[in-house]
C-alpha cells in the first residue's frame, strides 16, 4: 500500500539524514536514544503537564482514583489478555528472560496491569463500581513515523463491575470533556461487537463470507492468519485490498442478541441527549483480543493526514466483561479508555493551545560579592517557604547579568544586596517596570515585599 511504502521511505531517509547529523556532531551512533523513543524537553513538558492535569483532575471529578502499576509484567498477562492474535501481541512485544529466566515484557498497554491489580488487591470486596485512572509509559515495537513512538504514554481509565451502559458513555462524555477543554475538535465512532452469546453466530457468518471463493485469496497474509485465529480482527485492517472487501462483509449490527442491542440504544442515546456528536462505525473493532459490547475510537477532526488515510487515533476503549473472571476473578462487567499523550500534546502544540503562565509577581533576588550571596542564600530560602515566587542566580557574580536573567524572567521585583547594603544592613528594592529603586531597612524586606505583590 502507497502509504506503508512511503512511510518506510520515510523512515529510511530519515535514519540516514540522522546518522549523517550525528557523524557531523561526533556523536556514536550507539549513545544515542533508541529508534522510535523521545526525549521531552523543558518547555514541552508544560503541555505534558497540561494534558496530564486536565485528564486527572476531570477523572477524579467524575470517582475515578489513581493507580500506578508496574512497568514490567510477566509476559503470559498480555499474552492472556491482550491476545496472542493482537498484532501488539505477535509482533510488537517488549518481551525477555529476565536473570530469573522469567518470561517477563515491558508493558505495552495498562489495562492488563489495572485488572491484575484488581484482583490481587482483593478490590472486588471493595464497593462497587470500583474507578481508577492511571498515566505512564508503554512499549510497542512498531514501525516509528510521525505519532508513533515505541515508547509512548497513556491516560488510562476503568470501570470495574458495573454493568450499565451508563458506565461506556460515561467514559465517552470524559474523554469528549478532556479534548474540548483542550480545544481539541475531535470525531468519536462508536460500535458494538457484541457478547460472548451473540458474537458465536456472527463470526461463523463472517468467516464464510471471507473464505468465500476470490475473497479469500484477496486477503493480505496477516488477514488470512487472522481469519482462523480471530476473523473480528480483519475488519480492522489497512490494506487497502482488505478494506475494500470489508466493505461487503456482514454486519455485526444485524446479529446483536436483545441484550446488547439494547445497550447499544442507550449509550447512543446518552451521546444524543448530551448532545456529544459520534459516527456509527460497524466497522471499528479494535486491535486487542478482549473486547465485547461497545467500542469506541477518538480522532482529531480536521486531521491533515487525513486524507492521505493516515489519521492516527488519538484514544479508545470499550467494555470486555469477560476479562476479570477469565484471569481468575468473579465475573465483573468492566470498561476502560486510553488517551495517547504524545498525540494528545502534538495537537494542542499545532492548535496554539495557550499555557497558563506562571510568571506573575516573580521577585528576583540579586547578590554581589560572596558575604552577599550567602546573606541572600538564607534570604532566598525565607522568602520561598513564606509562599513567595523568588528566583535567582547564585552562581553569577555581575550584576548585570544578573539583571538580564531578571527581565528575562519578566520579574516583578528585583531585590539588590550588595557591600554597601550590607554595610548599612538594608536592601535595594528595584520595581522592573519603572525602574524606580528604593533602599529599604533589611529587617522589613519581607513586609515590604509582600505590600507591593498585594497593591497588584
Ligand atoms: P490503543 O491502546 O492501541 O487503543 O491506543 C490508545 C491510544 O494510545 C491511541 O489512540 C494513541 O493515542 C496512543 N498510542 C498507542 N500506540 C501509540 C504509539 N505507538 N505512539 C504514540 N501513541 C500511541
Amino acid at each position: 500500500m502507497p502509504r506503508h511504502k512511503n512511510s518506510g521511505n520515510n523512515n529510511q531517509r530519515r535514519d540516514f539524514f540522522h546518522k549523517e547529523e550525528l557523524k557531523q556532531k561526533g556523536l556514536s551512533e550507539k549513545l544515542v536514544r533508541l529508534r522510535g523513543m523521545k526525549d521531552v524537553i523543558f518547555e514541552e513538558n508544560k503541555y505534558w503537564d497540561l494534558v496530564i492535569k486536565k485528564a486527572s483532575d476531570l477523572a477524579e471529578v467524575y470517582g475515578f482514583k489513581k493507580i500506578q502499576t508496574p512497568i514490567l509484567e510477566p509476559l503470559e498477562l498480555y499474552r492472556k489478555s491482550t491476545g496472542e492474535s493482537s498484532d501488539i501481541v505477535s509482533k510488537e512485544m517488549y518481551a525477555f528472560v529476565d536473570k530469573n529466566g522469567e518470561k517477563i515484557a515491558l508493558r505495552p498497554e495498562i489495562t492488563p496491569s489495572l485488572v491484575r491489580a484488581y484482583i490481587e488487591n482483593g478490590m472486588l470486596n471493595m464497593p462497587h463500581p470500583v474507578k481508577m485512572y492511571s498515566v505512564g509509559p508503554i512499549f510497542r515495537h512498531e514501525k516509528p513515523q510521525a505519532g508513533r513512538y515505541r515508547q509512548s504514554h497513556q491516560f488510562d481509565m476503568e470501570i470495574f463491575g458495573e454493568a450499565s451502559p451508563v458506565a461506556d458513555f460515561l467514559l465517552m462524555l470524559i474523554a469528549y470533556n478532556i479534548f474540548s477543554e483542550l480545544q481539541i475538535d475531535i470525531e468519536l465512532q462508536v460500535n458494538n461487537i457484541g457478547c460472548k452469546q451473540c458474537r458465536g453466530e456472527y463470526i461463523k457468518k463472517l468467516t464464510g463470507y471471507y473464505k468465500e471463493r476470490g475473497n479469500r485469496a484477496r486477503l493480505c497474509n496477516d488477514c488470512k492468519r487472522r481469519l482462523d485465529k480471530n476473523p473480528l480482527r480483519l475488519l480492522d485492517c489497512k490494506e487497502a485490498n482488505c478494506i475494500s472487501l470489508k466493505e461487503g462483509a456482514p454486519p455485526i449490527v444485524d446479529f446483536l442478541c436483545e441484550d446488547c442491542k439494547k445497550k447499544f440504544t442507550r449509550v447512543l442515546e446518552y451521546l444524543d441527549e448530551m448532545n456529544i456528536p459520534y459516527n456509527l462505525n460497524l466497522n471499528l473493532v479494535r486491535g486487542l483480543d478482549y473486547y465485547t459490547g461497545t467500542v469506541f475510537e477518538i480522532t482529531a477532526k480536521e486531521d491533515p493526514e487525513k486524507n492521505q488515510g493516515g489519521q492516527l487515533s488519538l484514544g479508545g476503549g470499550g467494555r470486555y466483561d469477560t476479562l476479570v473472571e477469565f484471569f481468575g476473578g468473579r465475573p465483573t462487567p468492566t470498561c476502560g479508555l486510553a488517551l495517547g499523550i504524545e498525540r494528545t500534546v502534538a495537537k494542542i502544540k499545532t492548535s496554539g493551545v495557550p499555557l497558563e503562565k506562571d510568571d506573575k509577581n516573580i521577585i528576583f533576588l540579586a547578590q554581589l560579592g560572596d558575604a552577599a550571596r550567602r546573606k541572600a542564600m538564607l534570604l532566598f530560602e525565607e522568602l520561598r517557604k513564606s509562599g513567595l515566587k523568588v528566583k535567582q542566580a547564585f552562581t553569577r557574580d555581575s550584576l548585570k547579568d544578573q539583571l538580564e536573567e531578571a527581565n528575562a524572567l519578566g520579574a516583578k521585583l528585583t531585590l539588590i544586596l550588595g557591600q554597601k547594603e550590607m554595610n548599612d544592613k538594608t536592601i535595594l528594592i528595584r520595581d522592573m517596570e519603572s525602574g524606580n529603586q528604593e533602599v529599604i531597612d533589611y529587617k522589613k524586606v519581607k513586609t515590604e515585599v509582600e505590600k507591593r505583590i498585594n497593591a497588584v
